[in-house]
């Protein structure tokens, strides 16, 4: 069974992850937690590349190849595999994160990202994902306080995009969802942490 959990900086997904994956373990699942850009070491090797804010020169179309790059290896190396052994797969932004970041973020052509996901992940589908939702002023305080505590300065390349950037991706995530009702369930992610991982096992585990 293959979840993906997306949504907009600051929403919660990394937190509400772990919880998913603490609340499928303690029903007996044999659960393994994943997350793009990245996964492995290839892919991770990517995702340095995608979040230096030192390459800020790079076009939208070289960002959408690399994340199809990533994500091929990653469905590869670790997805397909946990999958094939009956693992429970958490991934923490998958396909529609492309579709919504450089489709509805960056305005490049939907069909075409759309084939390139099929590409890199092949048969891989989410069998389903949830969204948490949340205003974008709040996931980007949350996303801020985090930077804040950081120990190095180092500045993430998106951390730079502007408001409105982060609401057509919001409204993006909606829209997918919108669009196929019966593989997302909407999460309000601006309950607390509490609220809020209490409403995903319950989608997760009915
Ligand atoms: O999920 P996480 O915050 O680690 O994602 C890293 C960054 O990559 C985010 O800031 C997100 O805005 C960006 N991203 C993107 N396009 C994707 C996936 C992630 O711009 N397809
Ligand atoms: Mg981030």
């Amino acid at each position: 069974y293959f979840i993906t959990f997306e949504g907009i900086e600051g929403c919660g997904k990394t937190t509400q992850i772990q919880r998913a994956a603490q609340s499928l373990k303690e029903a007996g699942h044999r659960v393994v937690v994943t997350r793009e850009p990245g996964g492995c070491p290839i892919a991770d090797d990517i995702r340095a590349i995608l979040l230096d804010a030192g390459n800020s020169a790079m076009v939208p179309m070289t960002e959408l190849l690399l994340y199809a790059a990533a994500r091929a290896q990653h469905v590869a190396e670790v997805i397909a595999p946990a999958l094939a052994e009956g693992a429970v797969v958490l991934c923490d932004r998958f396909t529609d994160s492309t579709l919504v970041y450089q489709g509805f973020g960056r305005n490049l052509d939907r069909d075409l990202i759309a084939r390139l996901n099929t590409l890199a992940a092949g048969q891989i589908r989410p069998d389903l994902t949830i969204l948490l939702d949340c205003p974008v002023t709040v996931g980007l305080a949350r996303a801020a306080a985090r930077i804040s505590s950081r120990q190095t300065n180092r500045e993430e390349r998106f951390e730079q995009e502007s408001l409105i950037f982060h609401e057509r991706v919001r409204e993006g995530f909606l829209a997918l969802a919108c669009g196929e009702p019966h593989r997302f369930a909407v999460i309000d992610g601006n309950e607390g942490v509490e609220a809020t991982a209490t409403a995903v096992a319950g989608v997760l585990l009915s």
